[in-house]
């Protein structure tokens, strides 16, 4: 594996600039750096982080500053700026085309899988992006680490190379990065360590460098040019893999993090989210409980991007993450005793993003209406359970992990309530310290496509109009297959412009004309090649 990367790494801008690669002497993996006297790679736990209090760059910078001057930077080097389709503005944080998760969890996702299989050209190339993020594996660091945040947004510059022609691969990817990092963010060229590590996610792999300053990784450089495939050569943990017939340049910059360095804060809270932080420590009674104080300023800033976005909660995929983020919220808001609703906090994120997110703004009545109605069950729930649990006591005398699944999914009690409630029945109820990027977890995913039948893994194919035109509304197209099914009947089309369900999102609906007669769609699926 390391002969892999030091032959895929070994570039000539290493060596022209004066970089020494060395191997660091605790987590034993290779790294290029300007000191040759380095001994630890510069990534944590290997070092602590050497800028809070004590900032290296010249000027303190703000997300604001920091998206312009990625975005301007790479456009000034001939990248162009990805405006999506339907809004004119920016991808949602809902993921549109993954068909295995519900929220965007990194810039890349805005192109999986048709542009980096090379089935749809990208929208432009090279581009650069800065894409709102958010992921809840790690609900119980929120607000507690100092550093992790449930929405963040994810600079980065892509590159889609096919094997004539190429735009740009590793060695301007790296100059591109340390001209930016140096000359418009401050940070001295020997501040910056790159890292040898292997990628391997959704399908791909490829060699990348993680971008370290101050102990903070503060992007990561990925070149991906494999794809998963059982007949390749190449093998990462059990899986195998073949070149891809692309090769991308997926680069992920931090932007709350780069802020961060600027500014050294005691945590990144205070660099992301001072405003938030400001007003709830003022209108809270137990003002020193400042895990709570920033973990409820970041979920309010999460939600307006969920709710805005155009998430409704609900008990299924996107849906249960926005709630799950709802009612850790309002927890908090209980714990600290804060004299304001949820709809107040998260209508004051979206006037604080209002400049940098018009589109937030625009939703701000129906972001309003979602909280209170949500507020409302969220009372009514807790009420119920009381009588919920006391029964549940009553026939099985205890309350287990799955008991506690249940009751969370189908009951919307969260565990800390039940344990309260069975407390006062006298029986101790252990909750997972996990419990809630648990459930989380169990429900980022969307369920493996439910196994086809004989005839189904024969259906014809049908072309995606919906990939070359968005707006398609109306189309001609010839019935390829078709069967009864117990509530009417399924029909596979030579093209269609339904957008089946996948992703988070529900299919599309719509009705068939046939010799005059109408016939409503009422659900579209993928099954294979065809669309059903
Ligand atoms: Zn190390």
């Amino acid at each position: 594996m390391s002969s892999f990367l030091q032959k895929e790494c070994d570039l000539k801008y290493f060596h022209d600039n004066g970089y020494f690669r060395k191997k660091c002497e605790k987590c034993k993996d290779y790294f290029w750096t300007l000191d040759k006297n380095l001994k630890v790679c510069g990534d944590q736990p290997c070092i602590k982080f050497s800028f809070i209090g004590k900032p290296i760059c010249k000027k303190p910078m703000s997300l604001s500053d920091v998206r312009k001057s990625f975005l301007s930077f790479f456009e000034k080097n001939g990248h162009s700026r990805l405006h999506y389709p339907e809004t004119g503005e920016r991808c949602p944080v809902i993921a549109r085309w993954r068909s295995d998760i519900y929220l965007t969890i990194a810039s890349i996702a805005d192109f999986q899988p048709h542009v980096t299989s090379g089935e749809v050209p990208p929208p432009e190339n090279p581009l650069v992006i800065s894409q709102p993020c958010i992921r809840l594996n790690d609900l119980e660091s929120v607000g507690v680490s100092g550093r992790h945040l449930t929405m963040f947004e994810m600079m980065g510059h892509h590159a889609f190379n096919k094997k004539v022609d190429e735009i740009y691969f590793k060695e301007k990817t790296v100059q591109l990065c340390n001209d930016y990092f140096v000359n418009h963010i401050g940070i001295p060229r020997e501040e910056i360590n790159y890292k040898e590590q292997l990628w391997f996610g959704g399908g791909n792999a490829g060699p990348c460098l993680e971008v370290l300053a101050g102990g903070l990784e503060i992007a990561t450089l990925v070149f991906m040019n494999m794809k998963e495939d059982e007949a390749g050569d190449f093998e990462i943990e059990g899986k195998k893999y073949s070149p891809n017939p692309l090769n991308i340049v997926d680069t992920g910059y931090g932007l709350e993090r780069i802020a961060w360095y600027t500014q050294g804060t005691q945590t990144v809270y205070d660099t992301v989210l001072p405003e938030m932080i400001d007003w709830i420590k003022k209108h809270a009674k137990k003002s020193s409980d400042m895990k709570s104080i920033y973990s409820l300023s970041d979920h309010s800033k999460c939600l307006a991007f969920m709710l805005g976005d155009g998430i409704v909660p609900s008990n299924v995929k996107a849906g249960y993450l926005a709630r799950l983020i709802i009612r850790r919220s309002l927890r908090f808001i209980e714990k600290i005793k804060l004299d304001a609703s949820l709809k107040q906090l998260v209508l004051m994120q979206v006037n604080f993003l209002k400049k940098d997110f018009p589109s937030l703004k625009k939703r701000e009545k129906q972001i309003g209406e979602i909280l209170f109605i949500e507020t409302q069950k969220y009372k009514e729930t807790i009420s119920k359970g009381k009588n919920l649990v006391k029964r549940i006591l009553h026939e099985k005398k205890t309350i287990d992990q799955n008991e506690l699944v249940n009751l969370y999914d189908t009951h919307g009690m969260q565990p800390d309530i039940v344990k309260n409630i069975a407390k006062g029945e006298g029986v101790t109820v252990k909750i997972p310290h996990n419990f809630e990027s648990m459930v989380a977890e169990l429900h980022s995913h969307e369920k493996k496509e439910e196994a086809c039948s004989d005839v189904a893994v024969n259906l014809p194919k049908t072309k995606k109009l919906y990939y070359k035109d968005h707006y398609v509304k109306e189309f001609d197209a010839t019935v390829l297959w078709s069967n009864k099914t117990k509530d009417g009947s399924e029909v596979v089309l030579d093209k269609t412009a339904f957008y089946p369900e996948g992703g988070g999102q529900p299919s599309d609906i719509g009705f068939l004309k046939n010799n005059g007669n109408k016939i409503n769609v009422k659900h579209t699926k993928k099954v294979g090649d065809a669309i059903v």
